[in-house]
């Protein structure tokens, strides 16, 4: 057990059961959360508390294995290894609003899409609710730049860890720990119908971003094995349910590949299947992944794509790409690493 994935309460328990008064939870919660690397860092407790936690629950802390750092746009890239050697990738951005982690919520990915370098090993293991943390204190710890907004875009699918990103959340989201706004939070998901009626349930203030890529079953059925499962009618429909129960719009990934999803005809017939729906769009011109033959569109039809569903009344942006210069797409890194290392 990592005290780092314990709730207050649950601390507070932990430290009871050792003898200790009320208050000390509050001072070890707050220490863990400034992401100290060891409990000599916490100067206010006796040494021999200090002892007895630091045999009982060790920290360990994630190393840093690789770290770029693009010298377009200050974007930082880290390349964790955890405590059982295996690795995960996180990425720094600064925008105008604040900086922004990217963390990672698997060890890989099961879900299979085309375009993704975090899937082609698979998925290895789900990060416990406090690897997720330590990937955002610990990249404020490294550059010494405050966080304040976080986005679950990383390795992994969030929602197929579920109850481990639901705490994560709950943990990030404390007044005693970091602090930061749900408002502040982006979930992305390749579309687990059921797990977003779940989420839909809790009523969280997060952005709810739904990886589309497709105006259509038979598009998306080819890059995205998910669909099959999961058609696209279904997810669009869970999309609704979620905005009517949270009222909070969606907001849609869409990553433009050649000659496959970025036509007129595909924009119009995603204005036809998103009528109603409040919703956002960000277009992602494809990174291009080297086991992959798919293409990133021309700059000309993302423009294309994004005045026609703008026209129809979505809004929609075309992301800036951050890090182009330091493999920082989904799992690129952690992939030249491990393949290094064979
Ligand atoms: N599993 C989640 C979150 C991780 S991926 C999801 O599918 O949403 C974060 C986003 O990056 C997703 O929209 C994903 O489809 C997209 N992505 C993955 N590989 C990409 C690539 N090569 N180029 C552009 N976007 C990519």
């Amino acid at each position: 057990m990592n005290l780092k994935s314990l709730t207050i309460e649950e601390l507070t328990q932990v430290l009871k059961d050792m003898g200790q008064p009320g208050f000390r939870a509050g001072q070890v919660y707050t220490w863990l959360h400034k992401g100290v690397r060891s409990y000599e860092e916490m100067t206010n407790l006796p040494k021999a508390l200090r002892d007895q936690l630091a045999e009982n629950y060790p920290i360990h802390p994630p190393q840093v294995v690789r770290k770029q750092e693009s010298q377009r746009d200050g974007t930082i890239k880290y390349l964790w290894q955890l405590s059982d050697g295996n690795c995960v990738e996180t990425v720094l951005m600064r925008y105008h609003y604040g900086n922004t982690v990217c963390i990672s919520t698997e060890v890989g990915c099961r879900m299979g899409c085309a375009f993704c370098a975090s899937t082609l090993g698979g998925l290895v293991r789900r990060l416990e609710p406090f690897e997720m943390l330590d990937q955002v204190l610990f990249t404020q710890v490294d550059s010494g730049l405050p966080v304040s907004h976080i986005v679950l875009m990383g390795i992994g699918e969030p929602l197929d860890n579920f109850d481990n990103v639901m705490r994560f959340l709950e943990l990030v989201n404390s007044p005693k720990g970091m602090n930061i706004s749900m408002r502040h939070i982006s979930l992305s998901t390749c579309g687990l119908v059921p797990k977003i009626d779940e989420l839909a349930k809790r009523k969280l203030q997060l952005t709810l971003s739904v990886s589309l890529h497709a105006p259509n079953d038979e598009t998306r059925n080819k890059i995205m094995p998910v669909n099959k499962a999961y058609p696209s009618q279904e997810l669009l429909d869970a999309c609704r349910r979620y905005y009517a129960a949270t009222s909070r719009r969606i907001s849609f990934e869409y990553a433009m590949i050649d000659g496959v999803n970025d036509s007129e005809a595909d924009a119009k017939e995603l204005l036809r299947r998103l009528k109603g729906l409040p919703a956002h769009f960000n277009l992602i011109p494809l990174n291009h992944v080297e086991e992959s033959p798919l293409k990133p569109s021309s700059k000309a039809a993302v423009a294309r794509f994004q005045k026609t569903l703008e026209d129809g009344g979505v809004p929609a942006t075309v992301r800036r790409t951050l890090g182009g210069d330091i493999d920082a797409s989904c799992g690129q890194l952690r992939r030249k690493y491990t393949q290094e290392q064979k």
